[in-house]
């Protein structure tokens, strides 16, 4: 659920749907909230929610910034860019390393990661110091009245206001994202610091142990001061621990190929094979899933799935040809992991493994998470190759 906005130096923009509904809520926040955290006071009060819309309009370009950081410094190393996309509460920029690498070098990463919240904090203190220096104060004009007498409207009295919040916010989201807390962007300036001393591998692990370490600090801090913080700091763990969980996943999957561990002893079905037939067979059998052939060919693939959708008062009238689905191959040299990704980029649980038309087995999503769990209980530890796309 994402709209591309615009393009900037060839990078697609998407907005998420959920970053509309956080935009919605930020500006009532500011509507609602009273000097200087909000115009609520703002005579009349339209005015007062136009400005609360551009303070929200305005911070979520900061965000747009904040991953064009991370983007336009990655592009200048030679990465490919695949999308920026706004979420709820900031933004995903999509970096594929540059080709024949398959780490980014540790220094690049670092900077890359460092960019981000940099121009968070810079954009603070550039407005907080603007109203420090035209105004007096950081917070602009706590008199606001006393200037609209003096001739100035309501709406430009209160433009002070709108930078104290902007500047306010960017320092917060800067100094918040900075935290080493993996895959946070300080847990990546964490890892790219730790990766220069150490494997790729070890750098991940201790960078999500000590994310894991800081968000209980954090979580801890919270109980005891700002239950926000303390709920933001759970979040904050699982992340760091999916992530974690996620990177180990992706390493070992990267070293196996998809020959050595895909089931060779297929069960398939022939399409004439009518579907009350075929739900019988599936109960013989218990797969949850066959190739269809036609005079021995692979033709398509049929779930349990698919079958279910037809009333079982027609499906007399029904065979497998009218309710298979296109098969999703994948090629016997091809890596687990790319196995892995094409099943989520489909959404399905098993592909077909053709080499030259022919089918040689089959994997599926079971096959994957046992290797998983084998090798990550039963193996040492495999050699360090990871993962060539990051988003930051
Ligand atoms: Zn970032």
């Amino acid at each position: 659920m994402s709209y591309k906005i615009a393009t900037i130096k060839g990078i697609p923009i998407y907005v998420h749907i959920t970053f509309l509904l956080v935009f919605l809520l930020f500006a009532f926040i500011f509507a609602i909230s009273g000097w200087p955290f909000g115009f609520r006071s703002v005579e009349p009060p339209i005015a007062g929610y136009i400005l609360a819309c551009l303070t929200a309009l305005l911070f979520f370009v900061t965000l747009l910034i904040h991953e064009l950081a991370h983007s336009l410094l990655a592009k200048s190393y030679g990465a490919k860019i695949q999308s920026i996309t706004l979420f709820f509460f900031g933004g995903i920029s999509a970096i594929e390393n540059p080709e024949n690498e398959k780490n980014m070098d540790p220094s690049k990463e670092l900077n890359i990661a460092l960019a981000g919240p940099l121009s968070n904090m810079i954009i603070g203190i550039v407005l907080l110091a603007f109203n420090y220096f035209a105004y007096g104060s950081i917070f602009g004009v706590p008199d606001v009245a006393n200037w609209v007498t003096e001739g100035l409207t309501t709406f430009t009295a209160n433009i002070p206001t709108m930078i104290f919040l902007l500047g306010s916010l960017n320092l917060l989201l800067g100094l918040f994202n900075i935290l080493p807390i993996y895959p946070m962007d300080g847990g990546r300036v964490l890892r790219a610091w730790l990766a220069k001393r150490h494997s790729y591998e070890e750098a991940t692990n201790t960078a999500v142990s000590i994310g894991k370490g800081f968000s209980v600090v954090l979580a801890i801090i919270g109980i005891f001061t700002n239950w926000w913080l303390a709920i933001l700091a759970l979040f904050l763990y699982i992340s760091a621990s999916e992530e974690g969980k996620m990177f180990k996943a992706t390493t070992i999957l990267e070293d196996i190929d998809v020959k050595d561990v895909m089931t060779t002893d297929v069960l398939t079905v022939d399409e004439s094979m009518s579907l009350n037939d075929f739900i019988n067979f599936v109960f013989q059998k218990k797969h949850p899933g066959y190739p269809v052939t036609k005079n021995g060919i692979v033709v398509g693939m049929v779930t349990v799935d698919d079958a279910r959708h037809v009333n079982e008062t027609e499906r007399y009238a029904f065979t497998i040809k009218d309710i298979m689905k296109e098969i999703v191959s994948v090629h016997p040299d091809a890596t687990a992991l790319e196995a892995f990704n094409e099943m989520g980029a489909h959404a399905i649980g098993r592909l077909v493994v053709l080499d030259d038309e022919k089918m040689v087995g089959i994997i599926s999503r079971t096959d994957l998470m046992t290797t998983i769990y084998l090798k990550d209980n039963f193996k040492n530890k495999s050699k360090t190759k990871t993962e060539s796309e990051t988003e930051y």
